[in-house]
């Protein structure tokens, strides 16, 4: 794709059809279990649901587009993805880091699913990664980190990282493939759950690897077929449907949380606010060697865990939810998940609302909030 491309037009020409005369130029989702097989065995594009479908093609080349990449699968969840990616490239014996700071499920996975089968599995906090990065076989990174928005400099991990021949995969969700490539930057795969800004919508659930190392994609393409965490067929259409509008959205929800982490930081209610686009946070100086956009995560903590849901219920546009990169902006107190945040901390993902009427709610009802004294 052309370098020089803005946002939106990546993403339009990541859908892009052949321009076939009389064909529609949007795609149409193809349920399909069984497709016809011929007598001369072989020579068919699909025979199984499971094996292939052709909207999961044109979704495929459509992910490998928007991240360098020349192979990308769909999964049916972006855990799916994860996991995928970890049980290929985790042997009994090897050493495994994953975030301490990232996505708690992803960690989950790693200490109660692979630790059993002979992975020894550290926990790194992400600004902690490159010198622990020493000592592993393979290496999850999550750039942002879930929710405490820490980045790690992801050519200095990955050169660290092939040193000792050990693998990079880099969780891709926070940012998107629009706000930053790590395969250009030396990671060997990207993971990321597609349910988030991609889709955009909060209807659907979906997650996708991405990668140029042939042997590496067809371990993961026969993991796939033989595991079985397909992407329904429904949800394949969605997502590509979606990805059309992707870098309109995107743009509008990172300068929807550079707005609020500017409005938030430094008001009387809210003792802190991350948001690595903000100068002066501590992730802000890498963030913009390796990130054309920040992403719409930003996270600030308040006194306590009623002042969250004060400031949800007293607002207007807010709506309290535990995903993000939807259409709404929503809010997310991570304490409630076991994150190791304090109570009044909340994730919160920039919606496409008007900004200046996301920022005036938020502060209206921030000011409410504070009057009432909770
Ligand atoms: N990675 C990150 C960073 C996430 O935040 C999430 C979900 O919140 C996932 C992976 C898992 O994605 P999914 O819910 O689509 O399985």
């Amino acid at each position: 794709m052309n370098a020089r491309y803005g946002n939106s037009t990546r993403a339009v020409k990541a859908v892009d059809s052949e321009p076939i005369p009389g064909r529609p130029v949007a795609d149409i989702p193809v349920p399909a279990a069984a497709f016809h097989l011929s007598a001369d065995e072989g020579t068919e594009e699909h025979v199984y649901g499971r094996y292939s479908n052709p909207v999961w093609v044109r979704l495929e080349a459509a992910l490998a587009r928007l991240e360098e990449a020349t192979t990308a699968l769909s999964f049916g969840s972006g855990m799916a993805a994860v996991t995928a990616a970890l049980r290929v490239l985790c042997r009994p014996g090897a050493v495994l880091m994953v975030p301490a700071d990232g996505y708690y499920q992803a960690r989950r996975y790693a200490t109660e699913s692979l630790a059993p089968l002979g992975v020894t599995v550290r926990e790194v906090a992400t600004d902690q990664l490159c010198d622990a990065a020493e000592q592993a076989d393979v290496v999850l990174a999550e750039t942002p980190a879930n929710p405490g928005l820490d980045v790690v400099d992801l050519h200095r991990l990955a050169g660290i990282c092939h040193r000792r021949g050990a693998r990079l995969v880099v969780d891709n969700t926070t940012a998107t493939p629009l706000g930053q490539q790590p395969l250009s930057l030396g990671a060997d795969l990207v993971v990321a759950s597609a349910t988030k800004a991609l889709a955009g919508h909060s209807d659907l659930i979906a997650g996708y690897v991405a990668g140029s190392q042939p042997e590496l994609m067809a371990a993961l393409e026969r993991e796939r077929l033989l595991a079985g965490p397909i992407l329904g067929a429904f949800e394949a259409w969605l997502l590509l449907r979606s990805i059309g509008s992707f870098g309109l959205r995107f743009d509008r929800q990172c300068q929807n949380a550079l707005a609020l982490a500017t409005a938030l930081r430094g008001h009387p209610g809210v003792r802190s606010v991350r948001y690595p686009g903000l100068p002066g946070d501590p992730a802000h100086d890498i963030a913009v060697t390796q990130m054309r956009r920040f992403g719409g995560l930003l996270s600030i903590e308040l006194g306590t865990a009623d002042e969250v849901h004060a400031l949800v219920w007293d607002s207007e546009l807010l709506v309290a939810a535990t995903s993000f990169g939807g259409l709404h902006t929503s809010v997310d107190r991570r304490a409630r998940w076991g994150d190791a945040v304090p109570d009044g901390f909340a994730r919160i993902s920039a919606g496409i609302e008007d900004t200046d009427d996301l920022v005036a709610d938020v502060l209206a009802a921030l000011d409410r909030v504070g009057r009432r004294g909770l």
